[in-house]
């Protein structure tokens, strides 16, 4: 096998060039499980844990990026304040082993429909920027995630970063599963309220192939949030809910039934809502 352990991220996208059917490592959680399984049996490799630039994020100004190779202990220590419903996306993968290796790039690159941070990035319409040796492109998190574990990265790409606007407002993340840690989600809820534009925003994971927006719900709440008070009557908050569950596409499978998932959507919106109401 060849492994390729480049240390800037020309580096690494020179090696993809060089090598562009090699399958791409960041912390291995996913990419490892695969290969214990027996169902990933790769021979090129371009280990991209020692590129320092893909670890980097900014918060100042009005956008916010992350590195592909920010962890999830990252975000929920370095990133907390700033990104309170992303931090606590993070809080609930995995263990701290898996939190300190596994990062949002893999995530994103996994494309899980049970991927954790998935709902958050795609609330608040984040993007998904692709570097190769030819250059960089960007594509919404809704585009380059084509379905279940499908995106769409060509060979030669890797994911450098994700970047979206900055929102001010509260942020919820709530995660349902068969036990409290270490545990993949039966369906989990991201909620980014953003004060500014007057915009209630929502994704839920699990749910359906790909991280799932229920735009209808988030377009009535918007209208109906008294904003000066930050605050919605009891009528509007159920509508919400129903309207939420009404866009769900779950299926039954071993972690839990189509009904179980949807009524957790129309509990997971309604207390997402009145968290961010109160916060
Ligand atoms: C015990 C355990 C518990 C877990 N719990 C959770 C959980 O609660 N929630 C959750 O969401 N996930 C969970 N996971 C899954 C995993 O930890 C996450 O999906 C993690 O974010 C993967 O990141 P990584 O850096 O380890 O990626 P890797 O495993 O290295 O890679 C994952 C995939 O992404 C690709 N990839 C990696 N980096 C890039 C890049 N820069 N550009 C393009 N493609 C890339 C790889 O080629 C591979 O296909 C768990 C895994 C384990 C083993």
């Amino acid at each position: 096998m060849t492994v390729a352990r480049p240390t800037t991220l020309d580096e690494a996208v020179d090696a993809l060039a060089a090598m562009p059917d090699a399958q791409l490592l960041a912390g291995g959680t996913d990419f490892m499980v695969e290969v214990n399984f027996g169902h990933r049996r790769p021979t090129e490799v371009v280990a991209l844990r020692r590129v320092a630039e893909l670890r980097s994020h900014s918060t100042d100004g009005d956008e916010i990026v992350l590195g592909a190779n920010v962890t999830y202990s990252q975000l929920q220590t370095e990133l907390a304040e700033a990104l309170p419903g992303l931090a606590a996306a993070a809080r609930t993968v995995g263990s701290p082993q898996i939190r300190n290796a596994g990062t949002i790039g893999g995530n994103v690159g996994t494309a899980s429909p049970a991927g954790d941070t998935l709902p958050f990035l795609a609330a608040v319409e984040a993007d998904v920027v692709l570097a190769s040796a030819g250059g960089t492109r960007c594509l919404p998190l809704a585009d380059f995630i084509t379905g279940a574990k499908q995106t769409a990265i060509l060979p030669g790409e890797l994911i450098s970063e994700v970047r979206f606007a900055d929102v001010r407002g509260p942020q919820q993340f709530l995660k349902v599963g068969t036990r409290n840690a270490m545990v993949i989600s039966i369906a989990c809820c991201a909620m980014v309220v953003d004060i500014d534009r007057r915009r209630v925003r929502c994704a839920f994971g699990s749910v359906a192939a790909r991280p799932l927006r229920p735009t209808e719900a988030e377009d009535f709440i918007s209208e109906a949030l008294d904003w000066s008070a930050l605050d919605a009557e009891a009528d509007a908050v159920d509508r919400f809910a129903e309207l939420a569950a009404g866009a769900a596409e779950p299926i039954t499978d071993h972690r839990g039934t189509a009904e179980y998932r949807r009524h957790t959507v129309k509990v997971m919106a309604r207390r997402a809502l009145t968290r961010s109401l109160r916060a």
